[in-house]
């Protein structure tokens, strides 16, 4: 039976602002779109956060045994500058600058997006869509919102109407802005609107002759706004009505509560059960800026390049720093909480190979299914990883009594213990066993280096060195095989 027949999972919902109960629209089936990455720079340190947050939820959602269509996008056109429809295109900007094709900029940073979040373990999406490979679904919504009303064109751009859509909706449903406060706050590089009212946003914007990226409309050559990339992806792999979105903080306003506008007006029904946000991430108690010096790139915390770290941290410490933390709270990224959390992942690592040193009794002194129950009923109140991570260092001093035989443990229940500490640690957190590559590597460096040194004494026609380094490996239940190509070797 699958797990989410026993656990009732809490949703925290951005929207109610109170932990829900989850039902998916369709049983054990959950659609979850997850606002992607903007691509014309290295991925930041907070995305990779969030990310890394909505990683956990889907690897979560799986191991409840749900069937899980994770849609995350990348923006690769209509994001300007300024989020209120304002300023150059972000990557024609980039394009420009470095004398490129947008195209050169989205491939490098969505190379590095993908390569950045591959190396912290995150699992990749079930469909990941491009805006610009959905302009016509983009300008179906627009003639379908301008056909209601709720849209107008000026000049080749097309704005949707907010006040008038508040006289119906509620615009600000999501944020808890009033109608007077949210406001676009644009300043045209012309400096004249064209809309109507300042809270006005953007659907389609007419190119102007520098803007490289276009395409042909029934108003202009131009791109579509930035907010109806989502609406036109979500729906279109989703449904008009799905379970989860997600995204960062910062696109409650005015990103998300412009997807809501524009998908509500296009398909007449709320567009999303559960609305999830992943706080900020902060570094030494501020916030990061490239321009005071406080700014780390994801790489140099696994190279330790940068004069914030004493030293470099891997993957999986890092990850497990980040998890450490509620996803709904902000994270002060220091050097110190990583070097707490990088002992913490050793400890963790070194009790998961000393399970097997576990001998089995005739009873159990220890409830394993209490302590399993905690675990599920931590991650069952919305995600709560701090309170899980807690549950598992419990399991570390379980592993250290037992071995050291002040415990006792049936073998159902060890069995139980080990796949649950697995399950737990590997497929949900999504943390790699490092220690444990990390010396299966040095083996085939130390082996690769006797072979180099008995091809040299055969070469030397020194028989007995040769025979010697291949008998004692042999020994060592380690096998050399010399073929055409040189010698490979096999580990018993
Ligand atoms: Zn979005």
């Amino acid at each position: 039976m699958e797990l989410y027949k026993t656990n009732q999972l809490k949703i925290y919902n951005s929207l109610s602002k109170t932990k829900e109960v989850f039902k998916p629209v369709i049983e054990g089936k959950v659609g979850m779109y997850v606002c992607g990455p903007t691509v014309y720079s290295n991925v930041h340190l907070g995305n990779v956060r969030t990310f890394m947050s909505f990683d956990m939820i889907f690897r979560y959602l799986k191991h409840l045994g749900y069937k899980v269509r994770y849609v995350r996008n990348i923006t690769d056109a209509g994001h300007l500058e300024n989020d209120a429809d304002a300023g150059e295109d972000r990557i024609a900007k980039k394009a420009r600058l470095e004398e490129i094709e947008p195209m050169e900029v989205v491939q490098r940073y969505t190379v590095d997006f993908h390569e950045t979040l591959q190396k912290i373990n995150n699992l990749p999406p079930s469909i990941e869509p491009t805006a610009t490979g959905h302009i016509v679904e983009q300008i179906e919504i627009i003639k379908d919102i301008l056909e209601k009303g709720l849209a107008y064109e000026v000049n080749g751009s097309v704005y949707f109407d907010v006040l008038k859509y508040n006289e119906n909706e509620h615009y600000g449903i999501l944020s808890g802005r009033n109608i007077e406060d949210s406001i676009h706050n644009t300043r045209e590089l012309d400096g004249q609107s064209e809309k109507k009212n300042p809270q006005d946003f953007a659907l389609w914007k007419k190119a102007d002759e520098r803007h490289i990226m276009r395409w042909p409309s029934p108003w202009s050559n131009g791109f579509p706004g930035w907010h109806l990339e989502c609406s036109a992806m979500s729906t279109k792999y989703l449904g008009e009505t799905f379970d989860i979105h997600g995204g960062g903080m910062d696109l409650k306003f005015p990103h998300h509560e412009c997807e809501i506008a524009q998908s509500k007006t296009k398909n007449g029904v709320e567009p999303v059960n559960y609305w999830m946000h992943a706080n900020m991430l902060i570094l030494n108690g501020q916030k990061m800026a490239k321009s005071t010096g406080n700014y780390i790139l994801p790489n140099e915390i696994f190279s330790g390049d940068n004069k914030i770290l004493s030293k470099a941290f891997s993957p999986s410490a890092t990850r497990f720093f980040m998890l450490q933390a509620n996803y709904r709270s902000i994270l002060d990224f220091t050097n110190t909480g990583l070097e707490a959390a990088e002992k913490g992942y050793i400890k963790l690592m070194e009790a998961l190979s000393n399970i097997d040193k576990i001998e089995v009794s005739k009873e159990s002194s220890i409830d394993i299914k209490a302590w399993k129950q905690k675990c599920y009923d931590a991650m069952n109140d919305d995600f709560n990883t701090p309170v899980l991570i807690a549950n598992l260092f419990e399991a570390v001093k379980f592993v250290n009594l037992l071995n050291e035989k002040k415990a006792t443990i049936i073998e159902e229940d060890l069995e139980e213990f080990k796949v649950t500490i697995n399950a737990f640690v590997f497929d949900v957190l999504g943390l790699k066993n490092e220690l444990k590559e990390d010396s299966s590597d040095k083996l085939s460096g130390v082996v690769s280096m006797l072979i180099k040194m008995r091809k040299d004494a055969r070469d030397n026609k020194d028989w007995a060195l040769s025979d010697k380094i291949r008998d004692e490996l042999a020994a060592l239940g380690i096998q050399l095989k010399d073929g055409k190509e040189g010698t490979t070797f096999s580990i018993n």
